[in-house]
């Protein structure tokens, strides 16, 4: 297996608690260059807590495929204390309301107890581990510049 990570765009949103900017991340993950998972991650600036969403998405990602071929999970991805954690939360901890191209989205305790829930641990390290963008908020690693400003 090897996992790669194309970062997909970012939209900012007002957070519906606070009115504060809300970003929302994209990204397309491949194993051995075929199309194997999505992910949407989100934070809003100014929140006491650092603490992040992240909405994994796995099953057929091929062209031609569709939602019902997928299932994803949420979770709530923190920095406590310099250590990063990862938690399954359900569907009400989800802020975005428009994923159904991320097909079925899990309860907690039926994402803990599906047999592919070590699948979407493996994608969410990965994600943590190569999206700058989520990093930069989660531990504060400068964020690479682009070109454009
Ligand atoms: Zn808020």
């Amino acid at each position: 297996m090897s996992i790669s990570i194309e970062l997909g765009n970012v939209s900012v949103s007002e957070c519906e608690c606070c009115g504060k900017r809300s970003h929302t991340m994209r990204g397309f993950v491949s194993d051995d260059g075929a199309a194997y998972a999505v992910y949407f991650a989100g934070y809003t600036e100014g929140h006491r807590e650092i603490m992040a969403t992240l909405v994994v998405s796995l099953g057929a990602w091929c062209e031609g495929s569709t939602p019902d071929e997928r299932e994803c999970v949420v979770m709530k991805v923190r920095n406590h204390r310099g250590k990063i954690e990862m938690m399954v939360v359900g569907v009400a901890d989800c802020p975005w309301d428009d994923l159904q191209i991320l097909g079925r989205m899990l309860e907690r305790r039926e994402a803990l107890e599906s047999p592919t829930i070590a699948d979407f641990f493996h994608v969410a390290d990965h994600v943590i581990e190569r999206d700058h963008r989520l990093r930069a908020y989660l531990i504060g690693e400068r964020v690479r510049t682009t070109a454009h400003h």
